[in-house]
């Protein structure tokens, strides 16, 4: 899962980075307006973290910008004006939460992932998928009850196919996803089919009954083997 931080603060801006980062999120920072808008106009990120007050522009302008443009990623507005227009304007053009400075990471990091449960998982923490159970927060993937080790790049590819079944996924927007901003640029991506082919294997010897199929010229699609009789 991919977060942006629109931060204007250098020392804030490094510390919730960190935070984040420690969690497993790929993290993308922007330090001004024009930066955050063109890093929004240019990709997309399954939660935003957005400063209101910033240099160069209001942090509320970013939030009319991404609704009108009929984009879906989540935005917490994280303030210094804990001041109740902000809260209410912001609640009101469609952010998903108001957190306001000063706050604990801790604090943060569970609004963060209360957001993330609300929009792709509708509401669980655990996605199941065949025999294939992936806990968002502990980062475990049991196949029929068992766990299997996965590296990080491959949990996350994982992640991104469980929360799309049967979706066709390009293998530049999975890049991007996975490894961040600028990755879907690559000039090959010999990386996504290292760990893809890594993953596939993992999934295919401990026994799961979903496989991630490639689509010739397009990317991947994660799919069931064959429908599973009921117990
Ligand atoms: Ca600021």
């Amino acid at each position: 899962m991919k977060i942006l931080i629109v931060e204007d603060e250098p020392s804030l801006r490094e510390v919730i980075q960190r935070a984040l980062e420690q969690e497993g999120y790929v993290v993308e920072t922007a330090a001004d307006y024009a930066r955050a808008e063109a890093k929004i106009a240019g990709y997309d990120y399954d939660c935003i973290l957005l400063d209101i007050m910033l240099p160069d522009g209001n942090g509320l302008h970013l939030l009319e910008t991404l609704r009108r443009e009929g984009k879906r990623d989540h935005v917490i507005i994280v303030s210094a004006r804990d001041s109740l227009e902000d809260k209410v304007s912001g609640l009101e053009q469609g952010a998903d939460d108001y957190l306001a400075k000063p706050f604990h990471t801790a604090e943060l990091k569970a609004r963060i992932r209360s957001v993330l449960r609300r929009g792709r998982n509708g509401g669980d923490r655990e996605l199941v998928q065949g025999n294939v159970t992936l806990d968002t927060e502990s980062r475990r993937v049991e196949v029929a009850g068992r766990e299997i080790p996965l590296l990080k790049k491959e949990f996350d590819i994982l992640l991104y196919f469980m929360q799309r079944p049967d979706h066709l996924v390009d293998k530049a927007v999975l890049a991007e996803a996975v490894w961040g901003d600028h990755a879907d640029q690559a000039d090959n991506f010999q990386f996504v089919y290292a760990q893809i082919k890594n993953l596939r294997r993992k999934l295919s010897e401990a026994g799961a009954d979903i496989e991630i199929r490639a689509v010739y010229g397009f990317g991947y699609k994660l799919s069931c083997a064959e429908p599973r009789p009921k117990p």
